[in-house]
């Protein structure tokens, strides 16, 4: 469709899902580099917004997308969407162009910046990333660049949580470094209460192997008590939500 507008693309979490990538860069450029990350490694480390697509592009870039049936317009993409820094004015024409709700993707690594949440807070749904119940293996999966602390993340969430009026749900990937720790993530899960939680294991190609569904079947009792519970093996089998053929040829978002 274009450099910036992809799919729509099929996500277990959002249904079709109009791919909006505000980075548009060659290769990933993230404030992560987690080791599960389908796009590879992440090629551009950044821990400072900056604009990368100008509004004026983003607007026109819309308008071949009017009238694309999806059910959300989801910003993912190559990297963290937050790296925008005109991403709150981005959902704005977005929603206002497409007419569809909006979601953001996000690494929470921003989320402790009140000019961040205030952005965030225009989507319809926030899915932040945790994926981690302390600070080592923070380190080790999520691998964040510029000094990212799990504890500042969990309260940049907990203080959205607080101001945010639409749908917040967590998403946790658990892969092998993470496999014990389901407890202890159902336990911070619990005290940030979103609406939903999406219990993950990474399925589409990457460097880690995904955790079999007996084993994340396992983890997602851990979570019992908590309403919103789902998990990746619920929704699709390992070799479904492809990408639109468009899509595959063009390149590889990560999973929406
Ligand atoms: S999985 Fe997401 S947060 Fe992690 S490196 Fe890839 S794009 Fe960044």
């Amino acid at each position: 469709m274009s450099s910036v507008i992809y799919g729509p693309v099929s996500s277990w979490r959002l249904g079709r899902s109009l791919g909006i990538d505000l980075l548009s860069t060659r290769g990933n450029t993230c404030s992560f580099d987690c080791t599960y990350c389908q796009l590879g490694r992440t090629v551009r480390p950044l821990s400072k917004r900056k604009e990368f697509i100008t509004l004026t592009a983003l607007a026109k870039e819309l308008e071949t997308a009017k009238g694309v049936p999806a059910d959300y317009a989801t910003f993912s993409g190559v990297g963290e969407p937050t790296l925008a820094s005109n991403l709150g004015k981005a959902i704005e024409i977005v929603k206002s162009t497409l007419g569809l709700p909006v979601a953001v993707l996000t690494n929470a690594s921003f989320m402790p910046r009140e000019d961040v949440r205030r952005e965030l807070a225009l989507a319809d749904v926030v899915v932040a990333k945790v994926d981690a119940p302390d600070e080592e293996r923070f380190q080790a999966i999520n691998r964040p660049f510029g000094g990212s602390t799990l504890g500042e993340t969990l309260q940049g969430i907990r203080r959205f949580r607080s101001e945010y009026k639409g749908k917040l749900a967590l998403q946790m990937m658990f892969v092998e470094a993470n496999r014990d720790c389901a407890p202890e993530m159902a336990r911070i899960a619990r005290e940030l209460s979103p609406d939903e939680v999406q219990v993950n294991t990474p399925l589409r190609p990457c460097a880690v192997k995904p955790l079999p569904p007996e084993e994340i079947a396992n983890i997602r009792h851990k979570f019992s008590g908590l309403e919103g519970v789902v998990t990746v093996y619920e929704v699709v089998t390992p070799d479904v939500t492809p990408l639109s053929p468009d899509e595959t040829l063009r390149r590889r978002p990560k999973a929406v």
